[in-house]
């Protein structure tokens, strides 16, 4: 019998790589094909090497090093992520054609693992939406139902690895976007705590809120990726100089399933009691049994109230903005991509608009002009200055709420997947997306979103939130729950995931 190994977790990957039973390259070549067979119509990768993916995988061969760790699993990275001569956009044409001239840490510290870069993933320009319909340059489909949006703004890394077009990738969220495109498409994502993951080479969109993190196919496969990226980065002025936890080990300690003594808090502002309103009955049903199966496990559940969630929104959508102004004032022709009306008549200010003009879509412009009139003086305190202030009496409800419980709960989405094009005219609908994921982005704590089964056929995931640096206690729950789900289903949830053709591709005997 053959094995598929692009339908295959990573760890048993790293395994099999590790007795002989593959190589790299027959495992790059397994992806690569896939990509070449689907990708046309999924639409997840922006950029895609092939050459240079076997020519790593060959060198991982010779070297003989193949299952040593991450060595020589192929990886997606979201296109955020600035890499070396590999072209690079923020799913933006404002960077259309720009080659880097360095990796981004967590591009670095996934090459010195010896990982096979298969491509670049799309994603909404500059990360800002929840779709992936923002992007500059291709729709992506929910490989569940390619009528349906992957999520967003790493809707090109969750598509991909739901997909078998990647066993696994790198996402960056902001206010939700590792978290919810892993929901809509079945996967474990986790946004780490703030400042544990570089940012150094990450396109810049709301410092204070950016973090990328693993996207995987399974609890122990997100957890091997974190802590390949993690850790202390001087180049990051954000950086905490604290050890990564201890991730992997905790993720396999917690499906041994023993969760005696853990406090779990159902956050009531998040699909709780009287706060159901835009919440859909069948992610209720699936978060509701999720939390019974965390009983059943030991754990003691109590409802838990953080009031000022529910300003988390307006909060978001006034500082992500505000910073995303700043932030992309950097991109006026000069320096990077695109330039437009270079043409020895106009003045700097003129090419500079027009660059501007033509460069950037509509949400990121919406984003400039609401950021930039949110700082402007007259407005910053009432605007701003009041966010701010939002954003810490979350912080504090964070903090009332861990000393009553240990992690705090609720579903990772309002909604499963929505149809493409659904929200996309009407920017509201679609910042409700994130409506679960901002209070933990807000307050810089960690988050992980594991699946917890289907509604009307389509994923819905449950998010873990913990105390800042708690990382391993999101990935012990998250595994200890994924563990009891497949258990009670008789089979692994990632053999559920989606595939065009059940041929298997790359099989080995
Ligand atoms: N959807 C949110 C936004 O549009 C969050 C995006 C993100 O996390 N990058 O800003």
């Amino acid at each position: 019998m053959s094995r598929d190994l692009t339908t295959s977790d990573a760890a048993t990957l790293q395994a099999v790589l590790l007795e002989g039973g593959t190589t790299s390259v027959e495992l790059t070549q397994a992806y690569l094909d896939r990509i070449a067979a689907e990708d046309a119509e999924l639409g997840s990768y922006l950029h895609v090497d092939p050459e240079a993916a076997l020519g790593r995988a060959t060198a991982i061969d010779e070297a003989g090093t193949a299952g040593t760790g991450l060595a020589g699993i192929p990886v997606a990275l979201k296109d955020v992520v600035v890499t070396q001569g590999v072209p690079t956009t923020s799913g933006s044409r404002i960077l259309e054609g720009w080659e880097p001239p360095y990796d981004g840490t967590v591009a670095a510290r996934l090459k010195a693992a010896d990982t096979v870069l298969l491509g670049k993933t799309n994603m909404d320009e500059f990360a800002m939406g929840s779709s992936t319909e923002n992007s500059a340059y291709r729709v992506t489909r929910n490989p569940w139902d390619p009528e349906r949006i992957p999520g967003g703004s790493s809707g090109g890394s969750s598509a991909a690895v739901a997909a078998g077009l990647a066993p696994w990738a790198i996402g960056t969220d902001t206010g939700g976007s590792i978290r919810q495109p892993a929901a809509l498409t079945g996967l474990v994502g986790h946004k780490p705590t703030y400042g544990s993951v570089s940012r150094y080479g990450l396109i810049a969109f709301s410092s204070s809120l950016d973090q990328a993190g693993p996207m995987a196919r399974t609890v122990l496969d997100a957890a091997l990726l974190h802590e390949a990226i993690g850790g202390h980065d001087p180049l990051d002025s954000t950086s905490i100089d604290a050890p990564v936890p201890v991730l992997a080990e905790s993720a396999r300690r917690g499906a041994g399933g023993d969760l005696s003594g853990l406090r779990v808090g159902i956050v009531r502002e998040l699909g709780g009691e009287g706060h159901t309103d835009g919440y859909e009955e069948g992610v209720l049903a699936r978060v509701a049994e999720a939390v019974a199966l965390l009983e059943g496990m030991g754990a003691e559940v109590r409802e838990v109230s953080c009031p000022a969630f529910d300003l988390a929104l307006p909060a978001y959508y006034l500082i992500a903005p505000s910073e995303a102004s700043s932030n992309l004032s950097r991109f006026d022709g000069v320096r990077y991509g695109l330039r437009v009306g270079d043409d020895g008549d106009r003045d700097l200010d003129e090419v500079m608009a027009l660059t501007r003009e033509q460069g950037f879509g509509a949400e990121v412009k919406r984003r400039i002009i609401l950021g930039t009139y949110a700082l402007s003086s007259g407005y910053y305190e009432a605007y701003y200055g009041q966010a701010q202030k939002v954003r810490t009496l979350i912080s504090r409800d964070f903090t009332a709420g861990f000393d009553q419980v240990d992690v705090l709960v609720s579903p990772t989405t309002p909604t499963v997947a929505f149809p493409l094009g659904s929200r996309v005219d009407d920017p509201v609908a679609m910042y409700a997306a994130d409506l679960c994921t901002l209070p933990a982005s807000l307050a810089g704590v960690p988050a992980i979103s594991v699946p917890c089964g289907l509604s009307d056929g389509l994923p819905v995931g449950f998010q873990i939130m913990a105390p800042a640096l708690a990382d391993d206690r999101c990935y012990q729950v998250a595994a200890a729950l994924e563990a009891a789900q497949d258990a009670a289903r008789g089979s692994r949830f990632l053999d559920q995931l989606p595939r065009r053709d059940a041929q298997p591709a790359g099989g080995v005997a």
